[in-house]
C-alpha cells in the first residue's frame, strides 16, 4: 500500500499526494472506502492516508492515519503550523484581537507564528509612531512568551523569503482578521495562486468570496493551505476552564497557585494574580484572560 496526505477534496473524490516519491509528483484521485462513513470517519484535507491504485489510474483511500491536530476553519488535518497574521496598522493591531486568536490557537494545539504585516506602512504616514509601538509590545511581550514573531511586507517583499524558508517541512495556514494581508502574503508566497485581495474585490464592487474549496499547496517541501482560515472567531467550543490552558504563561503558572483548579480570578495564593503585580505577566494579558471570561459566561447564558 502506498502513503500520501489528501491535499484537496471535493465532489467524493480525494486527491492524495504520494509521501513516499517526488513531491513534484501529480496527484492521484481516489474514492474513499464505504467503511469510514459506516464508522462515521470522515476523511479530511491534511489526512495522511494509505491507498492503493485501482485499475483506472484511480485510487482508493483504504487507512486513515490518525491525527495530530483538526482545524474546523478551514477544515484541515494536520496543520502544525499556525501563521497568525497582523497589521501593523490599517487595520490597527489589535492586541485584544491577538489574544483571541491564540486561544483558539492553543486551544487547537497547533503551534503559532506570529506575522506583524504591512511593515512597510511603519516607514511612512501620520500614524508611524504608533504602529511602531504596537509592533514592539508584540515583539516584547509575545516574543517574551516564546512565540516566534515574523515581519513582512507584501508590498515590498520583505521578510516573504524567511517565511516560505519556515514554512519548509510544515503543513500551515494562514488566519487573522479580514484586511490584514492574508491573501496578499499567500500570493506572495506561494508561486502563481494569484488570490483575490480586498483592493481587487472592493474594485470589482464585491466582497472576497470565501466559499472555495480548501487546497494544500506544495511548497519546497511544505504544504501551505491555499485559503486564508478563520478570521472571527466565537468561543463556543471552549469551556470556561479551558481558557488558562490556552494562555501560555498561566498554564506554566497554575501549578504554583494555592489551590488547585485556581480561576486567577480572586482566590488567595494565585501566582497569576502575583506575576501579573510584580509585572512578569503582561498586564494587557491578563485584562483579556479576565474579559474573555465574562464573554464565555454571557454566551454560555444566551444559550
Ligand atoms: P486579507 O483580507 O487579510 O486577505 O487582506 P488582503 O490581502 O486582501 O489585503 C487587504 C488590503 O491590504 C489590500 O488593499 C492590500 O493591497 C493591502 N495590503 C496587503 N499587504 C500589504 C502590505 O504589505 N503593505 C501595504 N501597505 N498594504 C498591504
Ligand atoms: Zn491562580
Amino acid at each position: 500500500m502506498l502513503s500520501g496526505v489528501i491535499v484537496k477534496a471535493l465532489s467524493g473524490y480525494y486527491y492524495v499526494r504520494s509521501s513516499d516519491g517526488d513531491v513534484d509528483e501529480e496527484t492521484v484521485q481516489c474514492r474513499a472506502r464505504g467503511i469510514f462513513k459506516k464508522r462515521g470517519e470522515s476523511p479530511l484535507v491534511g489526512d495522511r492516508v494509505r491507498y492503493s491504485l485501482t485499475e483506472n489510474g484511480e485510487g482508493t483511500v483504504e487507512e486513515l492515519l490518525p491525527r495530530t491536530s483538526e482545524l474546523i476553519r478551514p477544515p484541515v488535518a494536520n496543520v502544525d503550523l499556525a501563521i497568525l497574521v497582523f497589521s501593523v496598522s490599517e487595520p490597527d493591531l489589535n492586541l485584544q484581537l491577538l489574544d483571541k486568536f491564540l486561544v483558539h490557537i492553543e486551544h487547537a494545539g497547533i503551534p503559532a507564528l506570529l506575522c506583524l504585516s504591512k511593515q512597510d506602512l511603519e516607514e511612512e504616514g501620520e500614524e508611524t509612531a504608533e504602529a511602531k509601538a504596537a509592533a514592539e509590545s508584540v515583539n516584547r511581550i509575545y516574543g517574551a512568551l516564546g512565540y516566534e514573531v515574523f515581519g513582512t511586507s507584501s508590498r515590498k517583499g520583505d521578510g516573504v523569503e524567511q517565511l516560505q524558508e519556515r514554512l519548509r517541512g510544515h503543513l500551515a495556514v494562514f488566519a487573522g482578521q479580514s484586511g490584514v494581508g492574508k491573501s496578499s502574503l499567500l500570493n506572495a508566497i506561494v508561486p502563481g495562486l494569484d488570490l483575490e485581495t480586498n483592493e481587487i474585490s472592493s474594485r470589482l464592487g464585491r466582497g472576497k468570496h470565501t466559499t472555495r474549496h480548501v487546497e494544500l499547496i506544495n511548497i519546497g517541501g511544505g504544504l501551505v493551505a491555499d485559503t486564508p482560515g478563520f478570521s472571527q472567531l466565537d468561543f463556543h467550543e471552549l469551556g470556561i476552564q479551558d481558557l488558562s490552558y490556552c494562555f501560555v504563561e498561566m498554564r506554566e503558572l497554575s501549578p504554583s497557585c494555592k489551590f488547585r483548579g485556581c480561576t486567577h480570578v480572586h482566590e488567595p495564593g494565585c501566582a497569576v494574580i502575583a506575576a501579573v503585580g510584580e509585572g512578569t505577566v503582561a498586564k494587557s494579558r491578563y485584562d483579556h484572560y479576565l474579559l474573555f471570561m465574562e464573554e464565555m459566561k454571557d454566551t454560555k447564558r444566551r444559550y
